[in-house]
């Protein structure tokens, strides 16, 4: 039931106009929770505060998106593609669930407990961005804090193998570069902007000092700014193309700053270091703290795969590539990871809820998706990159019922619907397949 509470709703510009303030954007990780959405004729016709990202998805969404309920493509009812999709579930012996990065709080518990119930393997959209960052805190833990300390805080800021300007457009605008806070109250002038990358970015643009590295150098070069701060010599002239002398300056900078954040995406992350990589980064940031205050910082890119795996947290122990098969939760990134099992020909149903990042998966997977029963369940402004045995679509939270979204800082923000009728979600969706499940 979707219904907005009056402090929300301005109806005062004229009977068929309404204003919605601190409307939600779940488009990244950001999840910026200070939009004004008007709304005229049931459709987003202005919204204030989107950024070059989500504007025009924004102004695409209606309150009666395009629902559709296929067989093979063909038109079914909702009714005949619910019971299709429990007729699959019921008779695999292996299923996969996977996705929700698109989804919410609701919709992730329900595919927990339907996972539970049939047994499956449930996996979530972070197996193929930030698994090998997770790898590395179970390992040597992290040093953290939310987007608003920073934003009151930071003095330094590193940007490593992150493009915010690009994939986060409203960061440094909010919590990391221009914005002022309490302890840093002339914003960008109080704050300097470190990156290190590979190669140049919008964001190392705006960069007081870029560090630009050699292609898989980061290890050596996060080693040897911990042996720096350590105030350990190196006798290399050079790491990863990079003069010693402005290492020692960067490891300075992070020895005298009031408040340091190390923000690290998926170019350091990803590869075959990757979890290595963000080991070195936390450990470095560990070490600063015998100087300062430091943090480090996943830049999520989906708007709530962190959500997704605080869900997985609390309902099985662990984040994700979970395997319930056994009637207990059983953890094993690669082994249990979706695209793994799908390239090696491991399920035998899929059943893909909120998924996001599909463009990305392996043409073997791919091909092995085009052989087994499929499920696809997501919003309208969404398409499979084949077509799928069944299909359902669900409004999106946020725009056409309540939910919570997690930011990337793990603070949960709660969403409510802009539009005000019914539209059904994937957790009811989830919740109908579960009663008729044989
Ligand atoms: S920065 Fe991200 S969450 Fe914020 S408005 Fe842009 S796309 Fe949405």
């Amino acid at each position: 039931m979707t219904t907005m509470s009056s402090s929300d709703l301005d109806n005062s510009l004229s009977p068929e106009t309404a204003q919605l303030r601190s409307a939600v954007c779940t488009h990244c990780g950001c999840v910026c929770d200070d939009l004004t959405a008007t709304i005229e004729d049931q459709r987003i016709t202005r919204i204030e505060n989107a950024c070059s990202l989500s504007e025009e998805w924004f102004l695409a969404q209606t309150a009666t998106p395009d629902l559709r309920f296929e067989i093979e493509g063909q038109s079914v009812s909702p009714e005949e593609a619910i019971e299709k999709t429990a007729d699959i579930l019921g008779q695999a012996q292996s299923p996969l669930i996977h996705g929700l990065a698109r989804s919410s709080t609701p919709g992730q518990r329900a595919a927990v407990e339907l996972a539970d119930r049939i047994g499956a393997i449930i996996d979530t959209s972070a197996s193929m961005c930030h698994a090998p960052s997770i790898l590395a805190f179970q390992r040597v833990g992290e040093s953290t804090c939310t987007l608003g300390e920073v934003r009151n805080r930071s003095d330094l800021v590193i940007f490593w193998g992150s493009n915010p300007v690009e994939s986060h457009p409203r960061h440094l605008e909010r919590y990391s570069g221009d914005v002022a806070g309490l302890f840093v109250p002339h914003g960008r002038s109080d704050r300097t902007l470190v990156v290190v990358d590979t190669q140049e970015t919008e964001t190392s643009d705006a960069a007081d000092l870029f560090l630009k590295i050699e292609p898989e150098s980061a290890f050596d070069v996060l080693w040897t700014l911990r042996s720096l701060l350590a105030g350990k010599t190196v006798t290399d002239a050079r790491v990863g193309g990079i003069a010693i002398e402005q290492l020692q300056a960067l490891a300075e900078k992070m020895r005298g700053c009031q408040f340091g954040a190390a923000f690290f995406g998926l170019g350091l992350a990803r590869g075959p270091l990757g979890h290595q990589n963000v080991e070195a980064l936390l450990q470095l940031v560990t070490d600063a703290n015998d100087h300062t205050r430091f943090i480090a910082r996943r830049m999520r890119n989906y708007g709530d795969v962190a959500g997704a795996d605080s869900v997985l947290c609390w309902q099985t122990g662990y984040p994700f590539s979970v395997n319930l098969s056994r009637g207990y939760p059983r953890y094993n990134p690669g082994e249990f990871s979706a695209f793994d099992l799908l390239a090696r020909g491991d399920v035998d149903a899929a059943f893909l809820i909120g998924s996001d990042g599909l463009n990305k998966i392996p043409d073997a997977a791919l091909d092995f998706l085009r052989q087994i029963p499929t499920i696809y369940l997501a919003p309208a402004d969404t398409e499979p990159p084949f077509v799928p045995t069944v299909r359902l679509t669900s409004g999106t939270y946020g725009i056409h019922d309540y939910g919570t979204a997690y930011r990337m800082d793990e603070v949960p923000i709660p969403l409510k619907p802009i539009f005000a009728n019914e539209v059904p979600m994937d957790e009811t969706l989830i919740q109908s397949v579960l009663e008729i499940l044989p």
